[in-house]
């Protein structure tokens, strides 16, 4: 199979029209499959509208480092990235889509690759850097009885 032909394909695995993305209430990457790329809608919450979902891209690699052993499968590290945690910074985007269309190759990876496209959905589409006058990046990862700030 020719790099174009691979490019070809990998671009038409990430665009995907929105109906055949599955939406998910739970990344459980034991149920991704391995040696291809997938896309998902994880489902944040729901309101009384529609839910709430970020776009995710997984990439499962199918190299295992290690044999079955007396401690199980050992499917390699996991490796996560976000874009897009202020709304209005969007470069990340392009990154992960270019990233996951010309570097990753879940036939030759040892691991999983997740990316969450845009962490910041709401930030995203109103092109503002937090959301409800919050700074994301000031919240995280909190603590349990106050804020990063
Ligand atoms: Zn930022």
């Amino acid at each position: 199979m020719s790099l174009d032909t691979q490019f070809t394909e990998k671009i038409e695995e990430l665009t995907l029209a929105d109906e055949d993305v599955p939406l998910v209430h739970e990344l459980d990457l034991d149920k991704i499959p391995a040696g291809r790329i997938s896309k998902l809608w994880v489902v944040l919450f729901e309101d009384a509208l529609k839910p709430m979902t970020v776009p995710v891209i997984i990439a499962k690699g199918i190299i295992i480092s290690g044999v079955i052993s007396d401690e199980g499968y050992r499917p390699g590290p996991v490796v996560g990235m976000t874009s897009s945690l202020h709304g209005d910074e969007v470069n990340g985007v392009r990154v992960i889509h270019r990233l996951f269309q010309t570097e990753l190759d879940p036939e030759s990876l040892h691991g999983t690759v997740v990316a969450v496209i845009v962490a910041n959905i709401q930030g995203f589409l109103a092109g503002t850097r937090g959301m409800d006058g919050q700074d994301l990046n000031r919240l995280m990862p909190g603590y349990t009885l106050h804020s990063s700030i």
